[in-house]
């Protein structure tokens, strides 16, 4: 009661201070508001009556970080544009003080000291549409008024709202308190109109321990310690939506720097981890400039603090100038820290700050535009990371998200791009790869087609013109359209309205190429859909290029316009889609394949396109639309391969075509294939770091290694355990590189066993001793790749106890291939638990994709289906649906592989090549492409 009465006298203040501006009377848009009468009316509707806007929140917390308590007020400046008697606005999981409501408005015909405040008859809390309504008596006056509210909250543990997270100061437990508001959970920290267009400006006082840091969007302009509180309060916001507001309340260091411009630039984290911050506080001082540069326009807020956070549910949150992040996203550590882990660090920073313009400046207007935000603010990523580190060439890694894209909507139960969103509730279900990385991916096939100078003029008049405010997808377009006089709109809707994208194929007919499009679906099947494809092609070399839109079925291409030579035509290779900036698949006729793979073998194409052809055959493969044994020879062409990008793809292919190759035959093995596909990289990149060698080197090392470990090469399992050795006896060993622990720590639990346990319990001690989150995630993402499921199942154990943080518990789903059933027993038995602890956010579809997609056969995914039946809801409805189409995908390809798999073997044993086996003791080996079995 005491704290009410504390931030009591707060309220006070601001009302004595709040200035009235007399605002006319607006009876045009009286006329067109329908007067809502009843209560009941309100309920059931996504989105909040249009009768009142916020235009500028005062608000006072006080968190208890002890009692993990809140009290707060809210004075909210609004305009009533409307007859009504209603004031009708968010709030979840709060305690409203009824008795402090009050509208306060200028009576009319009086000076500005002359106040009304009219008390509501009625305050409705209606928990399920989280709305507050609030009954007057009478019709409120148009114009401006100031509502306010006294209430109280708590400090959850979801990650979400007004949250706690904790850490270890001096070896004692402590609590921060954090927020996490997008996309609808401002409302569960103070009533607010809680939807992106709803803008207003924030002045933020906050009442905390003096011993803590308090941050907030803005910088503070004044601190009144009292005993053992101090008042802060931040200067006054631009106007922003709700979603982007945010308070962060701990004990914290920092490092700073100043951009060219004055922008002070800060990096906060706990206590002693001060030198991890450098790098991003690096990176994000060179990404304001670059960005400034790039939107032709400068940073907004007068500051910028980016905080690492030790529980959070996201990988990182844009909030206004105070941009939140888990710590693997935000911290680096120069002598424990990979490669990998540097690149992740830029992509996320220059993500969140591509949000301060594309985002936080111009907002969407609702959440049915979220993939814009997303998607942009994911390409544009990618190209500040090529500026900062050309010879990253992130690029081509952009591939690596690019083919996860290309795998999700190529399921049946995809999304459009674009999806009606009805209530902000049901974001947390298109938190995918199709918002992100399809967006990012049509958003780079755009850019690419009008050119890049073009694509950035226009997108600076677009943010010069929508600053401040709110805008819709086709606002984009527009703006995108003026600038180019192409038809952006109509191109652009076919891709983003319709789920899916096309598979292209393309054959030789009389010198001629033949184009045609249809949907591409994983499963095989056929599906609807007509895009506009931006086709690009180059012939026989990378200087034969050729651009134009697909729009009609089938086209024709003469070759003759591409080369002069007769003697080339029948030889020279063809690729389409060059450097893969096209979001869709190509289908080569026989021919054309085997012109391209003596491209590959010759290395006349580029890494991306070399992966683009690789990543086509396999979903074509997988698709039942090419033959196992043809993939398996354009997989040969692929035995020098050196790039990292490439590599990459095929160890995540390899890893797919056996599990299925050991479903479809048990017992047999594609292992010696793949090893020896992976073995001349391997040599070549050898255990430890080269000087001078390329930051793609340094990450391929860990992901062949990883892949040798997997696949059982001795040579590699045994090195791998002398140099953990090392490692357990001297934890600054040169002997483990960073880039190469989770390949150890892979290798070492393929050795362990009930009966040797030596190996996880080591793993264990070192989780326990570090306290570096990227080491940790290292080690629970390898501590189920045992062959062995009863310590499948006491690692998967361990993920729920209480010494794995609720968002890391994901990282520990990837189970070996040995220990799949075991996962699947366990989340059955455990759901109740799962769905409890992370069945309110999005990470819960984790628990279901990592676990079930996996599968392959049809009687698996009939017992999926009906554990699910009476547990299903919306938070997993579509990613179970996915999940259910993944694991037939893989069955209909494990029978498709079987039928194969005999017809070869009887033609084999007809030539009489070897001994046709007993079933389930062979042992399969692919060798140049050809199934060999070996008794
Ligand atoms: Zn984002």
């Amino acid at each position: 009661m005491s704290y009410i009465k504390g931030i009591g006298c707060g309220l006070l203040l601001a009302l004595a201070s709040y200035i009235y501006i007399r605002s006319r009377r607006r009876p045009d848009s009286r006329k067109n508001m329908k007067v809502m009468v009843s209560m009941e009316e309100f309920k059931g509707h996504p989105r909040l009556p249009k009768f009142a806007v916020p235009k500028r929140y005062d608000i006072r917390l006080k968190p208890n970080l002890t009692t993990c308590k809140f009290v707060g007020s809210v004075a909210i400046e609004l305009k009533i544009v409307a007859d009504t008697s209603f004031i009708v606005l968010n709030a979840a999981e709060l305690s409203i003080d009824t008795t402090s409501v009050s509208f306060t408005y200028p009576a009319a015909h009086s000076s500005n000291s002359k106040q009304q405040v009219l008390k509501p008859l009625k305050v409705d809390v209606i928990e399920e549409d989280e709305i507050l309504v609030l009954n007057f008596a009478d019709t409120l006056p148009i114009g401006l008024g100031l509502l306010t509210i006294l209430f109280q909250g708590s400090l959850n543990d979801k990650m979400r709202g007004f949250y706690i997270s904790t850490y270890e100061h001096n070896g004692e437990k402590k609590n921060m308190a954090i927020t996490q508001f997008k996309p609808d959970d401002a409302r569960r920290c103070f009533p607010c109109w809680d939807e992106p267009a709803c803008k207003a400006t924030f002045k933020i006082t906050l009442d905390v321990p003096s011993e803590l840091v308090a941050l907030s969007n803005m910088p503070i302009i004044e601190e009144k310690v009292v005993g053992d509180l101090k008042t802060v309060s931040y200067q006054e916001s631009p106007i922003m939506s709700t979603y982007l507001v945010a308070i962060v309340v701990g004990l914290f260091d920092y490092v700073e720097h100043l951009t060219s411009d004055g922008v002070k630039v800060r990096v906060y984290c706990q206590v002693g981890k001060v030198n991890q911050g450098k790098f991003a506080l690096d990176v994000a001082v060179r990404t304001l400039e670059l960005y400034k540069e790039y939107f032709a326009m400068p940073y907004s807020l007068p500051k910028l603090e980016m905080v690492a956070i030790p529980d959070f549910s996201f990988g990182s949150m844009e909030n206004y100038g105070l941009v939140t992040y888990h710590e693997t996203t935000l911290l680096y550590d120069v002598q424990h820290s990979t490669a990998a882990d540097k690149q992740r660090v830029v992509i996320v920073v220059a993500h969140e700050l591509a949000h301060q313009w594309f985002g936080n400046l111009v907002t969407m207007e609702w959440w049915t535009h979220l993939w814009l935000n997303e998607g942009f603010a994911t390409w544009v990523s990618y190209l500040a990371a090529d500026c900062l580190f050309p010879q990253w060439r992130v690029w081509t890694q952009f591939l690596d998200d690019y083919t996860e894209g290309l795998g999700m909507d190529g399921l049946r139960v995809s999304h459009p791009i674009e999806v009606k969103i009805n209530q902000a509730s049901e974001i947390d279900e298109i938190i995918d790869s199709i918002s992100y990385i399809k967006g990012a991916s049509v958003i780079r096939m755009l850019q690419s087609y009008l050119g890049a100078a073009c694509f950035q003029s226009s997108l600076a008049s677009y943010v010069k013109k929508f600053a401040w405010s709110n805008a819709k997808t086709k606002d984009l377009w527009a703006a995108l359209e003026e600038g180019s006089g192409e038809p952006v709109n109509k191109l652009m809707n076919s891709w983003t309205k319709q789920k899916g994208y096309p598979v292209v194929s393309v054959k030789v007919n009389d010198k001629k190429l033949v184009f045609e499009q249809s949907r591409f679906l994983a499963s095989g099947s056929h599906g609807d859909g007509q895009w506009i494809v931006p086709i690009t092609l180059c012939c026989g070399s990378y200087d034969v290029r050729k651009n134009f839109l697909l729009q009609t079925n089938p086209e024709t291409l003469d070759m003759k316009e591409l080369m002069s030579e007769e003697s080339n035509l029948a030889s020279a290779w063809v690729k389409l889609n060059v450097d893969q900036t096209g979001f869709y698949r190509v289908e080569y006729d026989e021919d054309l394949e085997a012109r391209l793979r003596n491209a590959i073998e010759n290395k006349y194409l580029s890494a991306t396109d070399r992966f683009g052809i690789l990543d086509d055959s396999f979903a074509l493969c997988m698709a039942r639309q090419k033959s196992f044994i043809s993939f398996l020879a354009l997989l040969n062409a692929y035995k020098k391969e050196l790039e990292y990008t490439v590599l990459s793809n095929l160890i995540k292919i390899s890893y797919k075509v056996d599990r299925i190759t050991t479903d479809a035959a048990p017992g047999s093995s594609v292992d010696s294939f793949f090893i020896e596909l992976f073995l001349h990289s391997a040599m070549k990149l050898g255990w430890e770091p080269k000087t001078g060698e390329s930051h793609q080197d340094a990450m391929l090392r860990g992901e062949v290694l990883t892949a040798l470990a997997v696949f059982g090469h001795n040579l590699t399992l045994k090195e791998a355990s002398r140099r953990f050795y090392a490692f357990l006896e001297d934890r600054n060993t040169p002997l483990l590189h960073p880039d190469i622990r989770k390949a150890v720590y892979v290798a070492v639990m393929r050795r362990v066993s009930t009966s040797n346990r030596f190996g996880y319990e080591s793993l264990l001690r070192v989780y326990r001793e570090t306290n570096l989150r990227q080491e940790k995630a290292r080690i629970l993402s390898s501590l189920t790749s045992s062959p062995d499921p009863n310590i499948t199942l006491e690692a998967l154990n361990f993920l729920l106890s209480s010494e794995v943080r609720t968002q890391d518990a994901v990282l520990g789903l990837a189970v070996s291939r040995e220990g799949r059933e075991t996962a699947w027993s366990w989340l059955k038995n455990y759901w109740e638990h799962i769905s409890k602890t992370w069945g309110s956010g999005y990470l819960i579809t984790h628990f279901i994709n990592s676990i079930v997609s996996p599968f392959a056969s049809f009687e698996k995914a009939e017992e999926i289906q009906e554990f699910f039946a009476s547990r299903t809801n919306s938070k997993i409805a579509r990613t179970l649906k996915q999940s259910i189409e993944r694991v037939h995908i893989n069955a209909y390809w494990a029978q498709g592989f079987r039928i194969e798999l005999q017809n070869h073997l009887a033609r084999f044993s007809e030539r009489n090549f070897v001994v046709l086996p007993q079933k389930s003791d062979a042992k399969i080996e692919m060798l140049e492409g050809y199934c060999i079995f070996v008794l």
